[in-house]
């Protein structure tokens, strides 16, 4: 037995580890050589009702303790995470299949910040109402309520990250959640439960199940459910925000992307390379903001092209753990054989000109053979219809597009349906910002490439999302409004006055 094999994972709520009644478990899998890493219990319907009720009874108490109380436990919470940082990050690797490099420098540490933000951000009065003097005699004033029980579902590109990133804002604005990682990437869920409680959160408060979707979406559904935060494709998104509007519950969104990136002819090439570089391979090209459609302007073709090749002799495939890894496999077999049916059909069906990587694993250590891995792939010469243009892959798959106009370059980077990130690259911050402008995406980006801090809120356009994470304006999704108007002048008007 590995020693990377892990403890079974139960549920989590009344503030402890609870057994599943369903007599059913999964494995999660360490998706770089395929070996099993723990048994994983699936909830039956029985045990998120029962998760459910344990939030709903912490709900009273929690949303009624001061925020400065709530922010001491959730400061307490961000501490705890940054000193078992690489602990976590190791066993984030082995689930989701990132490179520690990664996961150690980024994963945990960008949840952390976001729960910080928050602690900060109720702790120092976010929030306070509003007041506002209607006449001499009368005031009208405004609270801010939290919602209730709230149900987070993560998607498993960013399994600790997106816990972190939905439960932050939902418990410092006082609800209760029940969270359901992704089936792939399970392992994080009660860790950050155990590190909640040792907080000092009450029981009740952060609860987990696990499952496939049905699970999710016999959760989501629940009556009880106030609000649906979910990450995920934009064809489940659908499906999940169809069920809670039908229901009247609140939803956050956070959907795929197939998100464009424009180089003008002005920009630095190295800045360029390194930036489409970073918005394709970096995670593996599974970051759902990737900018997948690289505009380049059609005189840079021979530069660029050369430039890029050179640079992604730098993408290192390899053991998780080594320092020099920076490119770990794909988190899934299913996840696998989609990319790679993505290539085949760029190279068969589309026949797009393939610049580098293409079919096959990279070449890799025996110990990895049977883990999912696939060869960061470049298609140049692409063309809009082009189904590897059209749809979000989600790996490590590049489509360079070249263009004559800048105008004709913004025209095509927004024809599609989705509008999660975009970005360019020039030397012109007036061209910059007229582009940004245009370009029709909730997340933008000016000479760099995916950096997403907990003070940028961050959602996506038409069918990419609903509503925003992050920010001052994350956390009010998060909460419902409640408008007082006192009247103190001691009479009541009525139009029913005897005649
Ligand atoms: P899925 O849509 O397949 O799954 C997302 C989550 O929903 C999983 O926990 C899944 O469970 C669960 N689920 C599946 N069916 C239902 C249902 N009917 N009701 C409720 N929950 C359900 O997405 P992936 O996990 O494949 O994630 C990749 C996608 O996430 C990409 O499209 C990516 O762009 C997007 N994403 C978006 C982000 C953003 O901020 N906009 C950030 C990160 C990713 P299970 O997996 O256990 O079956």
């Amino acid at each position: 037995m590995s020693s990377d094999v892990q403890s079974p994972r139960q549920l989590f709520y009344d503030g402890e580890i609870k057994s599943a009644t369903s007599g059913k478990s999964f494995q999660t899998l360490n998706p770089s050589n395929a070996n099993t890493l723990a048994d994983i219990h699936i909830a039956s319907n029985a045990d998120v009702d029962a998760a459910i009720a344990s939030a709903d009874r912490a709900f009273p108490s929690w949303s009624q303790t001061p925020p400065a109380a709530r922010a001491r436990i959730l400061q307490k919470a961000v501490a705890l995470l940054r000193e078992r940082n690489d602990e976590i990050a190791r066993v984030e690797s082995l689930d989701s299949g990132k490179a520690y490099t990664e996961t150690s420098t980024v994963d945990v540490l960008s949840g952390a910040d976001v729960l910080e933000y928050y602690a900060n951000f109720i702790g120092g009065g976010g929030l306070n109402g509003e007041t506002t003097q209607l006449r001499e005699d009368a005031w009208v004033y405004s609270n801010k309520a939290a919602l209730g029980v709230c149900a987070g579902i993560g998607a498993w590109n960013y399994p600790i990250q997106i816990a972190l990133w939905k439960s932050a804002p939902c418990l410092a604005a006082g609800n209760t959640m029940i969270y359901k990682p992704s089936e792939y990437t399970p392992l994080h869920a009660q860790t950050l439960a155990e590190i909640y409680r040792e907080a000092g959160l009450p029981a009740g408060v952060f609860n987990v199940v696990y499952g496939a979707g049905d699970v999710g979406s016999y959760l989501t559904s629940h009556p009880t459910i106030a609000k649906v935060s979910f990450t995920g494709q934009v064809s489940t998104g659908l499906k999940v925000a169809g069920s809670a509007a039908g229901r009247m519950k609140y939803v956050t969104m956070e959907l795929g992307g197939k998100s464009p990136l424009i180089i003008l002819p002005d920009a630095e090439l190295d800045n360029a390379v390194n930036g489409a570089m970073m918005a394709n391979f970096y995670s593996t090209g599974q970051v759902c903001t990737n900018g997948t459609r690289v505009f380049v302007p059609r005189g840079w073709k021979e530069a660029f092209e050369k430039r890029l090749l050179e640079q992604v002799e730098h993408v290192r495939p390899g053991p998780l753990f080594d320092e020099a890894t920076n490119f770990g496999p794909l988190s899934s077999a299913i996840h696998q054989e989609k990319v790679t049916e993505y290539i085949r059909h760029g190279i068969e069906t589309d026949k797009a000109k393939l610049l580098y990587g293409g079919l096959g694993k990279p070449s890799l250590p025996k110990d990895l053979e049977n883990g999912y891995w696939v060869r960061p792939t470049v298609f140049t010469d692409c063309r809009d219809n082009m189904k590897i243009v059209k749809d979000e892959i989600f790996g490590p798959v590049m489509s360079i597009l070249y263009y004559d106009t800048v105008e004709e370059a913004v025209r095509r980077a927004n024809n599609t349906e989705l509008g999660l990130a975009a970005g360019v690259f020039t030397k012109d911050i007036n061209q910059a910002h007229r582009i940004i402008g245009q370009l029709q995406a909730g997340i933008t980006w000016i000479n760099t490439w995916g950096e997403s801090p907990a003070e940028m809120a961050v959602g996506g356009w038409k069918k990419s999302g609903l509503g925003v994470e992050n920010g001052r304006k994350g956390i009010e999704a998060w909460l419902q409004n409640k408008s007082t108007l006192v009247d103190m002048s001691g009479t009541v008007p009525t139009v029913f006055a005897k005649l």
